[in-house]
């Protein structure tokens, strides 16, 4: 027996090791780890670990001291449509259906195409993962290009093909558009961070034979549905008035309701409706932002977790937000929900990360793979500076990142292990060529 310290053959490789601050798992805890290291093998985390015990039993040719941050997993943003983000700005502050058939359908119908999706998601997968998030979904036409574009950045992304009976550039009727989505599961079914699933617009825009064929399909093939549902007082109160029953209870009986089917906003819900969608085990993607901006309504999450629900965090498309910044949406929405609930105990701190990432994961269906901190799942992590003034006095790591941070203090992003963003420079992404583009289409747009 010798007391020397171990020799380097007992030590394991990780092909990165991260030394950091604080690690805040997300793993149904409340942990906040201090000065604790990650060890990423093959994408994967293969260890968590006091520091002092990594310095020890780990070695790799790539060793980063974050001696200011805290790491967290990389947000889920379950919600949005990344090509609008080319429409950031160009028509605000107007009423919801003023804005869309004025200003949003026209533009759309004169300009979108595949070049147009392309660009649009690389300008919105670069802010994202300047603002840590590593799991976007997107609903919009053309998802092969914002397919292609998320796998050439590295992150990972839900691909929910658009489905409605009105024609687009990308389909002439739902039909179509079922036929098309088909064509889009086949072109992504070998590429593991890609999902593909069903995104038919709302209610309102798709009948009756087309949503009981996609829950049927839905179950065939064991894929999820993303659809905006009760966004708005008008909605339901048009649906009475059409179809005699609000349109909740209509998807319910089409068969519509089960745990593949993700509600984005659900602004507008009675008691029974909450049990309703508790029943089922569907889960609520919460886009406060977007809500606030076109005074759709609010969404009530603490009533909505009360009873059970799976509530997850979206930002919605840059056209009605106007930004695509998970930290935002966090603050948000924790706020909101105080105010909905006139309580401020509700969706605390812990509450809005849990909801920006595992709930997220959850809500697709893979928080097996991703959503927290934990040996085994994807190394899917975000690091975020906290040594700035405003950060000052440090009582509390959670509190300063829902209630203080700005998202320009994320330093480091990883997805599936690969460094997508060094000390805030983007690693798959050609920022200065992002940025021309987008004022190419700008020119574009304004000339219209
Ligand atoms: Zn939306």
């Amino acid at each position: 027996m010798t007391n020397t310290t171990p020799p380097p053959s007992s030590s394991r490789t990780a092909d990165t090791l991260i030394h950091a601050r604080w690690i805040l798992p997300v793993d149904g805890g409340h942990a906040v780890l201090e000065n604790h290291s990650l060890a990423i093998i093959e994408g994967r985390i293969a260890a968590i670990l006091p520091t002092a015990e990594a310095q020890t039993l780990w070695q790799s040719a790539h060793v980063l001291h974050l001696t200011d941050h805290a790491l967290i997993p990389g947000f889920i943003n379950t919600h949005g449509h990344a090509a609008m983000t080319l429409l950031r700005g160009l028509a605000d502050d107007l009423p919801v259906l003023d804005w869309l058939k004025n200003h949003i359908w026209p533009t759309e119908t004169a300009f979108v195409n595949e070049d147009f999706v392309y660009d649009g998601t690389r300008l919105a997968i670069a802010e994202m993962i300047r603002c840590g998030t590593t799991t976007f979904s997107d609903n919009y036409f053309f998802p092969n290009a914002a397919g292609q574009a998320a796998l050439e950045a590295g992150v990972s992304c839900q691909l929910m093909f658009p489905v409605m009976d009105l024609p687009t550039a990308w389909a002439k009727d739902a039909a179509h558009y079922i036929y098309k989505g088909l064509e889009v599961i086949d072109r992504f079914r070998n590429q593991e961070s890609i999902m593909v699933g069903f995104g038919p617009h709302a209610p309102y825009s798709v009948s009756d034979e087309i949503l009981k064929e996609i829950a049927t399909l839905s179950e065939q093939l064991d894929i999820n549905i993303q659809m905006h549902i009760h966004e708005s007082a008008q909605e339901v109160t048009e649906a009475v008035k059409s179809t005699g029953i609000r349109p909740l209870h209509r998807l319910g009986d089409l068969g519509l309701l089960s745990p593949r089917l993700q509600c984005t906003h659900m602004t507008q819900l009675n008691e029974g409706e909450i049990q309703l969608i508790a029943l089922h085990g569907c889960s609520v993607l919460h886009c406060p932002e977007s809500n606030l901006k076109l005074a759709s309504g609010f969404t009530p999450v603490a009533r909505l977790q009360q009873a059970g629900v799976n509530v997850a965090l979206g930002t919605d498309g840059c056209a009605s937000n106007n930004d695509l910044d998970m930290l935002g949406e966090m603050r948000t929405a924790s706020l909101l929900a105080k105010a909905v609930a006139q309580d401020a105990t509700v969706l605390s701190a812990w509450g809005a990360l849990e909801a920006a990432t595992i709930n997220g994961a959850r809500a697709m269906g893979i928080e097996t793979e991703t959503g927290s901190l934990e040996v085994g799942k994807k190394a899917d992590i975000a690091a975020i500076a906290m040594n700035e003034l405003e950060n000052q006095p440090m009582y509390n790591p959670v509190s300063q990142l829902v209630y203080t941070c700005t998202r320009n203090q994320f330093t480091h992003v990883w997805s599936h292990g690969r460094l997508l963003m060094d000390n805030r420079h983007l690693t798959t992404l050609d920022e200065a060529f992002i940025k021309q583009k987008a004022h190419q289409w700008q020119v574009r747009i304004s000339a219209r």
